[in-house]
């Protein structure tokens, strides 16, 4: 670990991989020679295209995109895209299916309701706190889309395999998951990520369109508010959030040459999230909230005999160098958020805290 830098287990902004960081200080007053900063540049000089250029041809590898997709660069974050997509999806009256598995995707669903646009919530798993992911769901087959929430970053439950919508286009918050795994694209007509939680810096929202997506847009609608517009310029139709699309350049390259692809860092997540659910599977006095087969390999909820040890775990947690394990204030507990940059030996970390913490208050 590098001096003075803490274990970071926040939900997001969150932890970056160091040597991305690395490369921003160094470079950061003359970038590659040009005798400027980075976000000193222009948005229109042939540096800032290579950056945004090669930040989507990464992805595109990272994921096996075909030339059908689209990858954009918004701004506004995760939360602009609830609006934007009954906007620029339900124009013509049509209907959408939506799952509710938590926080966003009931924040996405009275975003399309405030439109007045008619939706359909297919599934829930409210009933229970949100502990787990719905299965068996009948889907409508005139539906323009299904949304979900791929990870629910507040209750910590994940779709571990994504449901068999009959063609219907899969519409995705993937804000905490993104990267995170391999996925079988096809099943998705948009795809979309806050980059702050598992890809970059806050100030930047990616956004994976697929072509008949693209179609289905009025020409009516604000300028700023169309994916269309946001395709046809390479996301440059106004200035972009060119310092946010740099740092995740950078973590594409890190995903690409230093983790060695999506494989490799599924297999790198499944290692630490085993290795912390099955700490708190074998003791009796932390308990994970979500249902086995709904767990989050990204955040992990967790909870104490009482709120009071809580308060006093992450306290103490603090005090040693295992940083934002507070669970969000709308449910309180513990989470570890343990995204692409953070690393087995901080899991270990914290699970021998966890023991020492016991031990000390058992
Ligand atoms: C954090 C988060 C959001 C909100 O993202 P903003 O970029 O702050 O709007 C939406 N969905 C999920 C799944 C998130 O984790």
């Amino acid at each position: 670990m590098n001096e003075n830098r803490i274990h970071n287990f926040n939900a997001g902004p969150a932890a970056l991989p160091l040597s991305v960081l690395e490369e921003i200080r160094d470079s950061f007053l003359n970038y590659k020679g040009c005798g400027m900063s980075v976000t000193e540049i222009s948005h229109r000089s042939t540096l800032f295209d290579e950056i945004i250029n090669d930040a989507v041809e990464r992805t595109k590898r990272l994921l096996k995109l075909d030339d059908k997709y689209h990858v954009l660069f918004l701004q506004g974050g995760a939360s602009m895209q609830f609006a934007l997509i009954p906007m620029n999806f339900l124009a013509d009256g049509k209907s959408a299916d939506y799952v509710n598995t938590g926080t966003w995707s009931t924040k996405a669903i009275k975003e399309a309701q405030i439109q007045g646009k008619s939706i359909n919530v297919v599934a829930s798993s409210e009933d229970k706190k949100f502990s787990y992911i719905p299965k068996n769901i009948q889907f409508n087959e005139d539906a323009a889309y299904v949304h979900i929430a791929s990870n629910n970053t507040i209750k910590g439950t994940q779709w571990a395999s994504f449901p068999d919508t009959k063609g219907v286009p899969i519409v995705a918050d993937m804000s905490s998951d993104m990267m995170s795994r391999p996925l079988d694209v096809e099943k998705f007509g948009l795809i979309y990520a806050g980059a702050q939680k598992n890809i970059g810096p806050a100030g930047v929202c990616m956004v994976i369109i697929r072509d008949d997506m693209l179609k289905k847009v009025p020409e009516n609608l604000p300028t700023m508010m169309k994916y269309t517009t946001y395709a046809s310029k390479n996301s440059m139709y106004n200035t972009p959030p060119c310092f946010a699309i740099y740092v995740l350049q950078l973590v594409m390259k890190w995903l690409e040459e230093t983790i060695g692809g999506l494989d490799k860092m599924e297999a790198l997540n499944l290692e630490k999230g085993r290795f912390l659910y099955d700490f708190i599977d074998s003791s009796d006095y932390y308990r994970a909230t979500a249902e086995p087969d709904s767990r989050s390999l990204m955040n992990v909820t967790f909870r104490l005999p009482s709120e009071e040890l809580e308060k006093q775990f992450i306290l103490e947690a603090g005090k040693n160098g295992l940083g934002g394990l507070k669970g969000h204030r709308s449910v309180g507990g513990c989470r570890a958020s343990i995204y692409n940059a953070t690393s087995l030996e901080a899991v270990k970390a914290l699970t021998d805290f966890m023991k020492t913490f016991e031990k000390e208050n058992g």
